[in-house]
């Protein structure tokens, strides 16, 4: 099976196993995990980044929130500038090894298309933000907000209307106006 790699665009092999731990599966030309789909394991469009550390989650979601209002102005350039800052990271970058995930500061995060960027929420006290850009606008995404685990949005969606739960951790999660919450801290027992 071929996958492009959508941080250095190469095409990888992969023989990997799937597993619940993302970071066993990584391109073999730069060193970025692959991030699957957890209904049917294809590869998705995405690519892993971090805002600067001084940033809390609040600060993120309100960079975010602003930034419907700045694309107007200017549609493309956050989105020109983390191209480039992947482009930068590339080219120094010496093996597949030595890969980490770029850092953007606050104003570029501004400018970002807000629908196509990812917040993972930690799930462990003391563990950094991590975000993802989704780099096929025309591909949709949906991060599952229980498990930080992403799907296709039609998959994630049929699925969450016929069980009304995240398919991976079988939290109740309730559709709202666009988004998906998790309902309380309860469990579906099917
Ligand atoms: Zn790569
Ligand atoms: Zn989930």
């Amino acid at each position: 099976m071929n996958n492009i790699c959508y941080r250095c665009g190469s095409s990888n092999v992969l023989f990997t196993l799937f597993h619940a731990n993302r970071s066993h599966e990584r391109c073999t030309n730069c060193g970025h995990p692959f991030v699957r789909c957890f209904i049917n394991f294809d590869v998705l469009p995405l690519v892993e980044f971090f805002v600067d550390k001084s940033l809390s989650l609040d600060n993120i979601f309100q960079l975010l929130h602003e930034s419907s209002y700045e694309r107007k102005k200017d549609d493309s350039l956050g989105e020109d500038e983390f191209n480039r800052i992947i482009n930068d990271s590339l080219q120094t970058q010496v093996k597949p090894g030595s890969y980490k995930p770029i850092t953007i500061t606050s104003e570029i995060l501004r400018s970002m298309n807000s629908q196509q960027v990812f917040v993972c929420k930690p799930l462990l006290p003391g563990e950094p933000v991590k975000l993802y850009k989704n780099m096929i606008p025309e591909i949709a995404i949906v991060l599952s907000p229980c498990c930080n685990l992403f799907f296709h949005a039609e998959d994630f969606e049929f699925a969450c209307l016929r069980d009304k739960c995240c398919p991976f951790s079988r939290k109740k999660i309730k559709y709202n106006s666009g988004s998906y919450n998790v309902e309380a801290e309860q469990y579906l027992v099917s």
